[in-house]
């Protein structure tokens, strides 16, 4: 990760809503976060907890019965108070878009070389021809077979691989400094996926771009991401570097999408998450978290920093390793005292070595208290022995 003073984009407690009939939808709530230069960020959760919103509120691309709050700022310019020219200068040449679903955001009736130039031809002050030679180079470049030939090709002639690439080469035409990347490997097969992956990582270091990674599949940000966001029902739960979160996740939801994994123990989520019109008051997680108190279903956490540069927003973070070992060990004997004290120890030392400690600790004890009774035994005989004579 590159980190440099100002971030390339920043965004300040934003929140969007959608007004549908007599509901307020909130997509995105109160959400900050920076993306510096030259760094991927993967914003991580299920379909539905307005990950694309958040995406599509940076462009202003949303639909009439929406709101949006707060502050966006890309290199100085404060997005939600940008013109109209701004904006189309903005969008395709300082920040691109990967839409998700490359079955359906291509134009089914156009050529795929028309729609790719069109893209350069609206922000390069260019004519058809020297248009064309680009989308050529740019086809060649992402290796879409027999590129010229291609360029005359509607998108129903491609593979669902080669209409990706085309997504791909619309969203980087223009060498944009920031790429907004909407669910890419969303809908493939395993082969695909990687190659859209390494696709990806290519076209980010060949334009040294930054990357917002939207995505619901955590191998995919493990394998791309410098830093790595979780988002739940509009807020973002958990935030820190990839390396972080996935070694030791602190939010139980977070905890949950990596057992979720099929490396990982391919353990489902109990439940769904909340309908964004209907929040549950408290913490949106709780009726789905396994170490939720009674607190929880009543006070909302705030997000805070637990570790250098690790944000948090769980009542327990930072205080527990969020394990079921934890539970393991009070069902061992720890009691309540004993869950926070080990749940610390397990947080600082992993749970193998806690485990053996423990041991080592539990058979000290033990022997003491067998050698203690062992002299007592002794010593009562010896009495017993003084009296008889
Ligand atoms: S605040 Fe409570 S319910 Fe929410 S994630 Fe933390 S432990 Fe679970």
């Amino acid at each position: 990760m590159r980190q440099v003073s100002s971030p390339l984009l920043s965004i300040r407690v934003l929140s969007t809503y959608f007004q549908v009939k007599e509901t307020v939808v909130k997509a995105v709530d109160d959400v900050s976060l920076d993306i510096y230069h030259q760094e991927t960020l993967a914003l991580v959760g299920e379909t539905g907890c307005g990950k694309s919103v958040l995406a599509l509120s940076i462009l202003r691309l949303l639909p009439k019965n929406s709101q949006i709050e707060g502050s966006i700022r890309y290199k100085g310019l404060e997005i939600l108070e940008a013109s109209t020219e701004e904006l189309r200068k903005l969008r395709g040449q300082e920040i691109g878009m990967i839409p998700q679903s490359q079955a359906s955001s291509l134009n089914p009736l156009l050529k795929i070389g028309w729609q790719v130039r069109e893209v350069i031809q609206l922000h390069k002050k260019i004519g058809k021809l020297e248009a064309q030679k680009k989308v050529v180079n740019l086809f060649t470049r992402l290796q879409l077979p027999d590129p010229a030939k291609r360029m005359n090709f509607y998108p129903h002639q491609l593979s669902g691989g080669m209409r990706q690439r085309v997504l791909v080469s619309m969203g980087v035409a223009c060498k944009p400094q920031l790429i907004l990347v909407d669910e890419p490997t969303k809908g493939l097969d395993a082969v695909l996926r990687k190659e859209v992956v390494n696709l990806l990582r290519e076209q980010a270091a060949e334009n040294s771009s930054s990357m917002l990674l939207i995505t619901h599949d955590f191998s995919v940000a493990a394998v791309l991401a410098d830093r790595i966001a979780v988002m739940y029902a509009g807020e973002i739960v958990e935030m820190g570097s990839a390396a972080g979160i996935l070694a030791k996740p602190k939010h139980p939801y977070t905890q949950s999408l990596i057992d979720s994994l099929p490396g990982r123990g391919f353990k489902l989520i109990p439940g769904f998450g909340p309908s964004l019109s209907l929040l549950p008051p408290g913490c949106r997680f709780q009726p789905r978290c396994r170490i939720a108190c009674s607190d929880c279903a009543a006070l909302h956490p705030e997000i805070s920093e637990v570790g250098a540069n690790h944000f948090v927003r769980c009542f327990y973070a930072g205080t527990l390793y969020l394990n079921d070992h934890c539970h393991q060990f009070c069902f061992m004997g720890g009691g309540g005292i004993g869950t926070a004290i080990g749940g610390l120890c397990i947080q600082s030392v992993g749970f193998s070595q806690f485990f053996a400690i423990y041991c080592l600790g539990l058979l000290v004890l033990l022997t003491a208290a067998y050698i203690l009774m062992g002299q007592e035994k002794e010593t009562s005989s010896n009495q017993q022995l003084t009296n008889t004579k």
